[in-house]
């Protein structure tokens, strides 16, 4: 035994340069500071801090699934039932699909990851909006397919261009209604003319994680669609609006040969116990949702007239949070951080002098106004 042991770094790099290359240009995705790492860096109290980073509901998940989830961490011991014949049931009966149309993630990130998985190969492309969610583009390109960006109008998707952007190699669209980070917002028949108008063998992946916080009026009826269109997926999340972000779990909506096969590529369990019984515990709480969605219409609110008076331009949002414009957002950013409130910077989404902000609890709103009053000394 004279072979020389190669150093362990050294074995590693061997080994990770035969991952595709495709792979190897990976860069994982940037979450929200967390709090603690936050109060370990400036020496803040951890009890100091507010985190508008996330859009998580500020509220956390109602006091019904609080309790559900007590319940369901006492049988942890078996594996989950990786069908979620419960929730899905639940699901079916509520939006009026069949559970054969269901999917369910661990988060909707896993319904979207499974969608690319499932649909594109090393050579296709994928059409997405510019300043649309991040995720888009991590699930195409890992899979070594090209993304096709196109150019945002008024900060939101610019159908006509997608539309146009759609190449023969194309085999998914991606669509956020409303849209994460610019909070933007596309009618339902607007995104019905671009269904009709896209060709039926493109997938199209409608994302409504924020869909919950629209007025009643302007609530989506994807799921009324998907008779017509086999090509769609629509993805929802119990992360926002129900205040279950931690626990991961979302589900897609969709014909039942295109659930087959991501059914067919999923992990097969999933989505753990404590979230499932979590989500169908969320699902029946309809008066704390609609309590949620008000919460923060009214803090939109507030923020928008706190805003307007410190003369400080914003995108109107249709969801739980507010994309502002400040010049130098990394300094405003840093600055905020040292008076302890965590916000989003999105330089990465392209937008060097914004901040998105999510809406909080109504004195999390206004600690976060008089922050950045100091952060941009007005
Ligand atoms: C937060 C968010 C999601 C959902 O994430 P989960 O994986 O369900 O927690 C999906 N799409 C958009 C646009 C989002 O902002």
């Amino acid at each position: 035994m004279s072979a020389k042991p190669s150093s362990a770094t050294g074995s590693a790099a061997g080994v990770a340069a035969q991952a595709p290359e495709y792979v190897r240009r990976m860069a994982p995705y940037v979450p929200g500071k967390p709090i603690d790492e936050l109060a370990r860096e400036y020496g803040l109290a951890e009890e100091s801090i507010i985190k508008l980073a996330s859009n998580e509901n500020p509220r956390g998940p109602s006091p019904k699934v609080r309790a559900a989830i007590a319940a369901a961490v006492a049988d942890i011991t078996r594996y989950p039932d990786g069908n979620g014949f419960a929730l899905k049931s639940a699901l079916a009966q509520r939006l009026g699909v069949a559970r054969e149309q269901i999917v369910l993630g661990n988060g909707s990130n896993d319904v979207l990851e499974l969608a690319a998985q499932a649909f594109l190969r090393p050579g296709d492309d994928a059409v997405y909006s510019r300043h649309a969610f991040a995720v888009y583009p991590l699930a195409v390109h890992a899979r070594g397919a090209t993304g096709i960006e196109v150019p945002a109008r008024a900060y939101g998707h610019d159908l006509e261009a997608m539309r146009e952007a759609i190449t023969p190699r194309t085999r998914v669209v991606f669509l956020a209604n409303p849209n994460n980070p610019t909070g933007t917002w596309l009618p339902a028949a607007a995104v019905k003319r671009f269904l009709a108008a896209v060709p039926r063998e493109v997938l199209v992946v409608l994302d409504e994680a924020y869909d919950e916080y629209l007025d009643v009026t302007q609530r989506s009826t994807s799921a009324s669609w998907l008779g017509e269109h086999a090509n769609l997926i629509v993805s929802r999340t119990f992360s926002k609006a129900y205040g279950l972000a931690g626990l991961r779990i979302g589900y897609g909506l969709m014909d039942a040969a295109v659930a087959a096969l991501l059914n067919g590529v999923r992990q097969p369990f999933n989505v753990n116990s404590v979230a499932q019984a979590a989500a169908l515990a969320a699902l029946a709480d309809v008066d704390y949702v609609a309590e949620s969605a008000a919460l923060n219409r009214a803090g939109l609110r507030e923020l928008g007239t706190a805003l307007d008076a410190m003369g400080i331009d914003y995108v109107p949002s249709h969801g739980n949070f507010l994309l502002l414009r400040v010049g130098d957002a990394a300094a405003v950013y840093a600055r905020l951080l040292r008076q302890g409130v965590i916000v989003r910077p999105v330089s990465n989404y392209g937008l060097p002098e914004h901040l998105r902000v999510t809406v909080g609890l109504a004195e999390e709103n206004r600690r976060f106004l008089s922050a950045l009053r100091s952060a941009l000394g007005r």
